[in-house]
Parts: C-alpha cells; sequence; structure tokens
C-alpha cells in the first residue's frame, strides 16, 4: 500500500466516524424536541383540567381537595381535615372589582351601606370560596396575564371614610378578606368622618391597602391638565409619607376618565387607574380605564350575588 492510498483510506475513515457522530447528535435532537414536545401536552392537559368555570354558581364546578393534618396516621388522635381549594386558575377570566363608598346608615344614600348588610355580603364572598385580590396582584395580572386564583374579585372603598376603619375593617378581618381603599387626601386627619394617618398605617398593614382618590376630590375635567397632575401627584405623595412604600393605584373622582386623565394618571406615575364605570376586567382592559360594579344600598343578596356573575 503506497502513502497517498494509505492517506486515502485514513481520510474515508475520519468522514466515517464524523458521519456517525452527527447522525448520533441529530437522532438525540429530535428525541429531545419529542420530550419537550410531550411535556408540553402533558402541561396542555394539565391546565385544561384544572381549569375551573369562573365565578360558577355552580359549587360542583370548584374542583375541591382535601389534605389531612395529624401527627400519626396510625394513632387515634382526632385529625384535622382542612379543605385545600386549588390556587390557580387560567388567565383570560374576568374579574369583578366591587366598590363601596361608606359601611354606615343613611336612609335614601345608595352609597351607604348597613353594616349588616356588608358584613352578610363578605361572609357570602368566604363561604363561596372567592378570593380578594390586593391591587397589586391585579396589576401583576393585568401586566403579564400570571395565573390568578380561582373566583378572584377586588373591593374598593372610595374617598376614604372613618366608617371603612370602624365598621368595614373589623369585618374583612374576620373573614380573611383583602381590600383597597381609595383615601382623598386633604381630609386625613383634619377632618372628623375621614380617616387618620393612624387608621391608614393600621389599615395598610393589614391587608386593606390604601391608594390615592386626589387631594380634594376634584372633577378633573374642570380643572386644567397640569392641576390633574397636581392633585394626583400631591395625594401620591402625602400617601407615600404617611406608608413609606410607593404608591402606585388611583380612582378618579366622580370616575371622570378621559384621554386628559389617562394621561395625567400616567405622567404623575400610576400603575393602574380605576373608574365609576360598569364593568368587569379584562387582562387585555385599559389599565387606566378599569371598570368597577357599584355595591347600592338597595341591593339584596341575590342581586349582590347576581353581580358577581359577569353574564347576568
Ligand atoms: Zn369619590
Amino acid at each position: 500500500m503506497n502513502l497517498n492510498k494509505k492517506s486515502f483510506i485514513i481520510i474515508i475513515l475520519v468522514l466515517l466516524i464524523g458521519s456517525v457522530g452527527l447522525i448520533y447528535k441529530v437522532a438525540r435532537l429530535i428525541n429531545h424536541s419529542e420530550i419537550n414536545n410531550s411535556e408540553i401536552n402533558n402541561i396542555n392537559a394539565l391546565n385544561e383540567k384544572k381549569t375551573p368555570k369562573v365565578n360558577s354558581e355552580d359549587e360542583k364546578s370548584t374542583p375541591k381537595q382535601t389534605i389531612e393534618l395529624g401527627i400519626d396516621d396510625s394513632s387515634k388522635i382526632e385529625k384535622k381535615v382542612v379543605e385545600v381549594v386549588p390556587i390557580f386558575h387560567v388567565h383570560n377570566s374576568k374579574i369583578p372589582i366591587l366598590m363601596y363608598h361608606s359601611i354606615s346608615y343613611e336612609k335614601g344614600n345608595t352609597a351607604r351601606i348597613p353594616k349588616e348588610k356588608f358584613k352578610e355580603q363578605m361572609k357570602y364572598l368566604k363561604d363561596n370560596k372567592y378570593t380578594t385580590l390586593t391591587v397589586d396582584e391585579l396589576y401583576s395580572y393585568m401586566q403579564t396575564g400570571k395565573l390568578v386564583p380561582i373566583k378572584p374579585i377586588v373591593i374598593t372603598f372610595d374617598d376614604g371614610y372613618k366608617d371603612n376603619y370602624t365598621n368595614a375593617y373589623p369585618i374583612l378581618k374576620e373573614f380573611g378578606l383583602k381590600a383597597t381603599v381609595f383615601v382623598i387626601t386633604n381630609t386625613i386627619d383634619t377632618e372628623k368622618n375621614y380617616l387618620t394617618s393612624n387608621e391608614i398605617r393600621s389599615m395598610d398593614s393589614n391587608n386593606m391597602r390604601i391608594a390615592s382618590h386626589t387631594t380634594a376630590h376634584e372633577q378633573l375635567d374642570k380643572i386644567s391638565y397640569s392641576d390633574n397632575v397636581k392633585t394626583m401627584t400631591a395625594s401620591k405623595a402625602k400617601l407615600e409619607k404617611i406608608l413609606g412604600r410607593n404608591i402606585n393605584y388611583f380612582a378618579y373622582p366622580y370616575g371622570v376618565n378621559n384621554d386628559s386623565t389617562r394621561k395625567a394618571a400616567k405622567e404623575s406615575g400610576y400603575k393602574l387607574a380605576f373608574s365609576t364605570q360598569y364593568g368587569w376586567i379584562d387582562k387585555d382592559d385599559n389599565i387606566y380605564s378599569l371598570g368597577r360594579i357599584f355595591v347600592s344600598s338597595n341591593l339584596n343578596l341575590e342581586q349582590f350575588k347576581a353581580k358577581l356573575n359577569p353574564k347576568k
């Protein structure tokens, strides 16, 4: 065998080994992508299984699991059965945002809900496994489409009445529900029917989060754009000083919500702004024009329940 023949055979051998290696790699890649595809299919199948109906009145549509807590299964010690509600729901669900004002008594004023009626409504939410979201959680959903708990709901109060602290707060605490209060900041520590700084601090650190509702409840379409920004930024700054954290959410007084007020809310540094327009929240909604559901004192419990369902 001469040198040229030897070289030729060596080259052929090298090419053959290379080809085998390449074929092996390609085969692995194909196999890997099949694994990924089957993982995705499994996840999709799981998601489909986990998808309950939104806000359905039908209890059977809410899958339930239970876990048992006990020191030792073999012992005769009584076990505590804890119901665990599946926490996550796929997105694209509509979220109701309830809008309250005052929890007190005034005949003929639909914005003042008697304490007993408010308690009955909150008990209904608790007993029927609604999950109250903070506005931060709502924001995260709006931004990312992140999964939210089943039966999500947001509870809001406008104006910052003292009875939100004396009447609503103890009821919300009793049922473990979260809420948000939009406060008119000029009233803080100055008007007796409105919240004080201490009350605001106490509520804010206990799931009744504080947000802004301007400094003086201005009708925003009756004042200049720069005054819009002024009342929005000043109220934000005041609450930030009281609470020592960022204030990111705003509710338009009288629900005045147009291109100019939306722009001002954004320019003032708010992440979400709420109107009084009737509606449920969808993740594709304008984040500076979020509708809410006014809860009138005229509603009986059946009518309240109907309000929680966007189909009705
Ligand atoms: Zn208001």
